[in-house]
């Protein structure tokens, strides 16, 4: 079962990133960081993201963007502009390389405090690079899978941090509850986060983007929140704003 394992352990360690690195800290800054370990957790991004890794500048920008823009024309990633999930994904992707590529006019303060690290932003990205991690990840599962059926998690390794961000743009305006009656179509995708480890209480995120906690009712639980209110008290992070709790 050393694929499965893996899978799971990959989905978590790949997600934790994505939530904390490039949507809590590059896009929301709602903590701050030394250069060190802004570094380790860069690095640990790509290791995570392989073959999909992203720029979290690029990343940052676009889900600022998202913020502003909700649900309108403007918004790079609004099912409500288009339902058809693998069409978003190729059209987010499409986006967020016009912003990697600096092929799009962006407003300066979009530009601000986020996290660069430009030799390894280019590395991630070239084609050479990726399909490196491809063959690592098929030379995985040749090796240790031992069931037919588990060939079918490849696609999902190969495109990891791109399916897992699309959920969250797409499922957590799509489908799930609401706490709070907002101008736009975002939901809470579960009750219990169990998947997106508190990432998913989409609906609380757009009414209070600059609270470092998600969870808002008894049985929520953003899970990230408390690993790092040990990272804060371990000084590994500090946060910035401490009304916003
Ligand atoms: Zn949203
Ligand atoms: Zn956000």
């Amino acid at each position: 079962m050393v694929i499965p394992c893996f899978f799971v352990i990959h989905w978590y360690f790949s997600f934790f990133l994505q939530s904390f690195f490039y949507h809590r800290y590059a896009s929301h800054n709602h903590f701050t960081m030394s250069k060190g370990a802004e570094r380790f957790f860069f690095m640990c991004c790509f290791l995570s993201h392989g073959s999909s890794f992203m720029s979290p500048s690029a990343y940052g920008i676009m889900h600022r963007l998202h913020h502003i823009h909700t649900d309108t024309r403007e918004d790079p990633h609004s099912p409500h502009n288009e339902p058809n999930f693998f069409k978003l994904l190729y059209l987010t992707r499409n986006r967020y390389q016009k912003i990697f590529c600096a092929d799009v006019l962006i407003n300066e303060n979009l530009k601000k405090n986020l996290p660069y690290w430009k030799w390894l932003e280019k590395m991630g990205h070239n084609w050479i690079t990726r399909i490196c991690w491809i063959l690592l990840y098929i030379t995985l599962y040749i090796y240790f899978a031992t069931e037919w059926w588990m060939f079918l998690f490849l696609p999902l390794t190969i495109t990891m941090a791109a399916f897992q961000g699309n959920i969250i743009n797409w499922w957590a305006h799509k489908f799930g509850y609401a706490n709070f009656n907002l101008p736009n179509t975002s939901k809470n995708i579960l009750p219990i986060d169990f998947i997106f480890l508190g990432d998913a209480y989409h609906n609380n995120h757009h009414k209070y983007p600059g609270k470092v906690k998600n969870s808002h009712r008894w049985f929520e639980t953003d899970l990230i929140y408390h690993v790092m209110n040990v990272m804060h008290f371990l000084r590994i992070i500090r946060w910035k704003n401490y009304k916003s709790f």
